[in-house]
């Protein structure tokens, strides 16, 4: 199996006040290196695709070029969705499968990473998730509660997520076509009625949001450090 990682980090960090957020730093080291990293570990993976900011596309940092001879840079678009399919069209036909791995996610590890391409080795898209803990309610624009949702059948998606890179590809096409954008891959590839699943991800995989998750972030580091 030849896999590649997609990695997009073109988003505009609007809620961390306008900085990049895959370029923040994290116990010395920007956040995108720390979420390539598990990924260039494994043997599997043969190209990485990170998409940056137009702008910083034509000149990527020099951290990053230097990061690993399997990186490549593309520029991203204005929607994630747009970010990933570029990425994609820098993938190469004879890859198998691709990983989709968010910059804003440092946390994860080789073992998330291990059982995705489990799963999409064995042919079946996967994506790593964590079932809810909170009650989770359908909230209609006025305040008012529409329906509470059964809890023990919601899990929160993560990244990564892996597909076979042909079923990906068509699942861009087709969303480009009909103009669908959504928040994740998974959600294009259910579109087409292919099966996914969902495998354990970890609470500690989580998305690098607001200006409290970088402290936390780096307390954990230093708990598996320790
Ligand atoms: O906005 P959100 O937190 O969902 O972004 C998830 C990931 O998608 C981040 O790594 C961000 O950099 C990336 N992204 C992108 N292109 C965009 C918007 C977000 O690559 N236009």
């Amino acid at each position: 199996m030849r896999a590649a990682v997609i990695v997009p980090a073109a988003g505009s960090g609007r809620r961390l006040g306008g900085v990049r957020k895959a370029y923040l730093e994290l116990a010395g080291e920007p956040l995108l290196v720390w979420a390539l990293r598990p990924f260039l570990a494994h043997p599997a993976i043969e190209w990485a695709v990170v998409a940056l900011p137009a702008e910083d596309a034509a000149e990527p940092p020099s951290w990053l070029v230097l990061l690993d001879p399997r990186v490549r840079v593309v520029a991203g678009g204005a929607e994630r969705t747009d970010s990933v399919r570029a990425a994609l069209a820098a993938v190469p036909p004879e890859c198998d499968v691709v990983l989709v791995h968010d910059a804003a996610r440092p946390l994860v590890t080789g073992d998330v990473v291990e059982r995705v391409l489990a799963a999409v080795s064995a042919g079946t898209s996967a994506i790593a998730a964590v079932p809810v803990e909170d009650t989770v309610k359908e909230v209609e624009p006025d305040g008012g509660i529409a329906r509470t949702l059964e809890r023990g059948r919601l899990w929160r998606a993560q990244t990564p997520q892996a597909f076979p890179r042909a079923l990906l590809a068509e699942a861009h096409r087709s969303a480009l076509a009909d103009g669908v954008v959504a928040t994740d891959d998974a959600a294009l590839v259910e579109r087409l009625g292919a099966r996914v699943i969902a495998v354990q991800g970890s609470p500690e995989n989580f998305k690098v949001t607001g200006p409290l998750d970088l402290p936390l972030a780096e307390a954990i580091l230093r708990r598996r450090d320790g």
